[in-house]
This record gives C-alpha cells, sequence and structure tokens, in this order.
C-alpha cells in the first residue's frame, strides 16, 4: 500500500535458540525474510549462515542500508558454546547462593534486576573461568574475550563493510518494539523455545517481590531515556515439544501436536510440567525436574499433547497474574496480550490462552516481531521511523484475536490442580 511509508530498507537478524532469521523490511512491510532452522550451534558456521542468507535475500550490502542484530540475551556462547538452559553452572550458582547472607538468591537483584541462577550470563562466565583451563590461563594472560551472542555477531560482521549497525537489541526487547508496546503497562508474550513475557514499566526500572525480572528494555535515540520493563520468563515451552518429537516420537512434526490435542481436546486428568532445566520465573527453582501425573489406564498420547498445551498456557498465565497484580496498584489493567514467536502458529494454544487469561489474545499477522523491533531500533536510529507514519497507517498493520471463551470454574478447578503439580515438581525428590 503506497499509504505505508517507503524508505530505506533495513535488515534485521534474529539469533533465536532454534533459528537464525533474517528479515529486509520497509518499516512495517516485511520485503524478505529466511528462516534456517538450528539443529546444534555451530560458532564458527553461523556467521557464513547469515552471509548466506544476506545473499539469498538479494540484499546487497550498501551504504545507507542500516543493519540491526537482535539476539537470545542471556546466552553467552560468543567465543565458547554455552546457551541458556544449560545446567551446568547449577553448582556455580549454589556456591554464590551459600556465600551471601541468608543464602538470598535474590541478594544482587537491587542492582542486576536478576536473581542468581543458571539462566545468566555472569555465572556461566564464572563457571567457565573457574572448569576451562584454556578460558582460565586466557583470562590471567589477558587474552579472554566474552560477550552475548550480540557482541559475537557484531565482532564478526566485518564483512559487511559500509552498512552501518544501527541498532541492537535483547531479543524479548525487540519483540516488545516489534509489537509496539511503547505504553507503560503494554505487555506481549513470546513463545519460543521458551516463553518470555514482558511488560513495559516505563522510563524507571520497578523491581518485583515475585519473581520477575527487571531488564532494560530499549533506548530508541541518543536523548531518548531507556525504558525499562519487568519480564516473566519460562524455561520451556515450545522445548517441550521438541521434547515429545525427538524424545519420546509421539508426533513427527510440531504441527501435529496441534491436531493430536485437538482430537480430543481435553488432558483427562494428566497434568504436565516441563521442568526440564528447573523452574524459572516466579519459582526460580534450580533442582525443579519435569512431572507428568494424573496419568490412568485410559490415558493416551493425545492426552499428553493436551496436557502439554496446557503447561505452556498455564505456565504463561501464572505469570500473568503477577504482573496483573502489580498492575493494578498502578491502577493500570492489562486488557489484552500481545503474542508473537514460533508456537503462536498454535491456534488452539492462543485459544487456551486466552480462555485461562479472560482477555483477548492478539497476534499481528507480521510473524517476525523480534526482528521487526530490531528493524525498528535500527531504523530510528537512521531517521526511519514508525513514528513518523500516520495513525491510520498503523491501523493497517492487521492482527488476529483470540477472544475468551470460558467456562470460568471448570478453569479455576484445572488452574489450581496443575499448581499442585508444580509444586510436586519442585519437591519430588522430597
Ligand atoms: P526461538 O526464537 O526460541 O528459536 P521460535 O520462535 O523459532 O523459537 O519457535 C520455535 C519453537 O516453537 C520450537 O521449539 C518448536 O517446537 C515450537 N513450535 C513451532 N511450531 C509449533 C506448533 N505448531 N505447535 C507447537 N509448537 C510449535
Amino acid at each position: 500500500s503506497n499509504r505505508i511509508m517507503l524508505g530505506p530498507l533495513v535488515a534485521a537478524i534474529d539469533q533465536g535458540t532454534s533459528s537464525t532469521r533474517f528479515l529486509v523490511s520497509r518499516i512495517l512491510r516485511t520485503c524478505h525474510r529466511v528462516v534456517v532452522e538450528l539443529s546444534g550451534w555451530h560458532a564458527d558456521n553461523d556467521w557464513r549462515v547469515l552471509r548466506a542468507l544476506a545473499n539469498m535475500c538479494g540484499f546487497s550490502m550498501q551504504k545507507q542500508q542500516s543493519f540491526s542484530v537482535t539476539i537470545r540475551l542471556r546466552s553467552n556462547r560468543a567465543f565458547l558454546k554455552r546457551v541458556w538452559l544449560d545446567l551446568r553452572t547449577q553448582s556455580t550458582v549454589e556456591r554464590l547462593i551459600n556465600k551471601t547472607p541468608g543464602r538470598n538468591k535474590n541478594h544482587l537483584k537491587h542492582k542486576t534486576g536478576l536473581p542468581i541462577s543458571t539462566y545468566f550470563s555472569a555465572v556461566k562466565l564464572r563457571w567457565l573461568m573457574d572448569n576451562v583451563e584454556r578460558v582460565h590461563e586466557a583470562v590471567l594472560s589477558h587474552r579472554a574475550m566474552f560477550g552475548t551472542v550480540d557482541s559475537w555477531l557484531i565482532w564478526k560482521s566485518g564483512p559487511l563493510t559500509g552498512v552501518p549497525i544501527s541498532g541492537c537489541l535483547g531479543d524479548q526487547s525487540a519483540a516488545l518494539v516489534g509489537q509496539m508496546c511503547f505504553k507503560d503497562g503494554q505487555a506481549k508474550n513470546t513463545y519460543g523455545t521458551g516463553c518470555f513475557l514482558l511488560k513495559n514499566v516505563g522510563t524507571k526500572p520497578v523491581m518485583s517481590d515475585h519473581g520477575l525480572l527487571t531488564t532494560v528494555a530499549y533506548k530508541l535515540g541518543r536523548d531518548k531515556p531507556a525504558c525499562y520493563a519487568l519480564e516473566g520468563s519460562v524455561a520451556i515451552a515450545g522445548a517441550v515439544v521438541r521434547w515429545l518429537k525427538d524424545n519420546l516420537g509421539i508426533i513427527q512434526t510440531s504441527t501435529e501436536l496441534e491436531k493430536l490435542a485437538a482430537d480430543v481436546g481435553t488432558s483427562y486428568g494428566c497434568y504436565f510440567v516441563p521442568a526440564f532445566s528447573g523452574l524459572y520465573a516466579p519459582y526460580w527453582e534450580p533442582s525443579a525436574r519435569g512431572i507428568i501425573c494424573g496419568l490412568t489406564q485410559f490415558t493416551n498420547r493425545s492426552h499428553l499433547a493436551f496436557a502439554a498445551h496446557e503447561a505452556n498456557a498455564k505456565g504463561c498465565s501464572n505469570l500473568f497474574q503477577i504482573l496483573d497484580a502489580m498492575n493494578q496498584d498502578s491502577g493500570i489493567h492489562l486488557s489484552q496480550l500481545q503474542v508473537d514467536g514460533g508456537m503462536t502458529s498454535n491456534r488452539l494454544l492462543m485459544q487456551l490462552q486466552a480462555d485461562i487469561l479472560c482477555i483477548p489474545v492478539v497476534k499481528p499477522s507480521m510473524p517476525e516481531t523480534t526482528a521487526l523491533g530490531a528493524a525498528m531500533a535500527a531504523g530510528a536510529a537512521e531517521g526511519v521511523s514508525v513514528w513518523s507514519l500516520n495513525p491510520e497507517d498503523l491501523t493497517e498493520v492487521t492482527s488476529e484475536k483470540f477472544e475468551p471463551q470460558i467456562n470460568p470454574e471448570e478453569s479455576e478447578l484445572r488452574y489450581a490442580r496443575w499448581k499442585k503439580a508444580v509444586q510436586r515438581a519442585m519437591n519430588w525428590e522430597t
């Protein structure tokens, strides 16, 4: 449409856990999109893959076209492979917590916004220094470099001579921007390998007493203030689909899971807590492990598939309720939830989410909100800005809305039972 501003091209890379996405866009209009599923990490290949993607898109690396990067913020495999779900740092985490007064995992939260957990980069760095001789020696001789994957990609971006890298955002922040959640109180949830619910809290960081993280959301423009967000993170979401596919073999493709679950439309009393890497928000319990309970002779793989859907929807509503409770203090209610990520193609999951939350779940038709957010950040820096569009242009961004269709009582009962299963997952050994 000619109502959409046609400006210079902006390219964005969204480096996720399961995939690399490369997008060339005029703001709000995707021109080319390539998605490459990653089956494992090969650090040295990543940049080559991205270059190949750029070529496939016919994106010539010319001046005035800016480049933006959005990256899984909390993985730090820039120079050695360590991803966020990696649990090897658990002993380091325990040692650090033991050193704090009152064994308090939130001891550093007022400074970092984060609990001491296997999830975050600093602990992974400590682990590498303590356990990998090469790293230890490199640190001693000042040869070690450390960075999250975004710094690695930028570090490797020599071949893009002449193309300014104008924006760099953590993946969740990028999705918040791509979902246009610029107002205090707007929230989005990304369903990828894990689930990440972020709410914009404005220009002052807000601390949560209920297990949410405080994080920088974005800073768009040199003279603009930084905006902050509260984040609720669920470690395993899409990863459970992969587990059912690769480890149990009960489905051949991710999309089959939805059909299987829709066939029965119930878990028949089965509850699934996929705490494979401990539990993240709001529990931060690294020793939690996965649990499937309520099995009967009658339970089959369809019920398990449905239970997996419910687990994802309920894990997210748990966090949403905490966010909403915090909102109520400030008098702002979350009236809808913006969603994105690979798993949102699962309509059953989106409907379940709307049913449990009792508010509409809104999915933009442009699926690459993370890459779009990164492109918008780069665009803003280069004067190609979504804010220069007319408000009517923004309404042209279409979306799909899942309205709640619920039986609140039944929903409450199943939610309470699921929470019991979560308690079991946390204490299954005792
Ligand atoms: P990431 O950004 O973490 O790399 P993506 O947003 O690419 O993740 O989402 C990929 C995840 O979504 C995979 O774990 C996959 O199993 C899951 N997934 C994709 N399609 C579906 C579907 N139709 N139903 C359920 N899960 C899905």
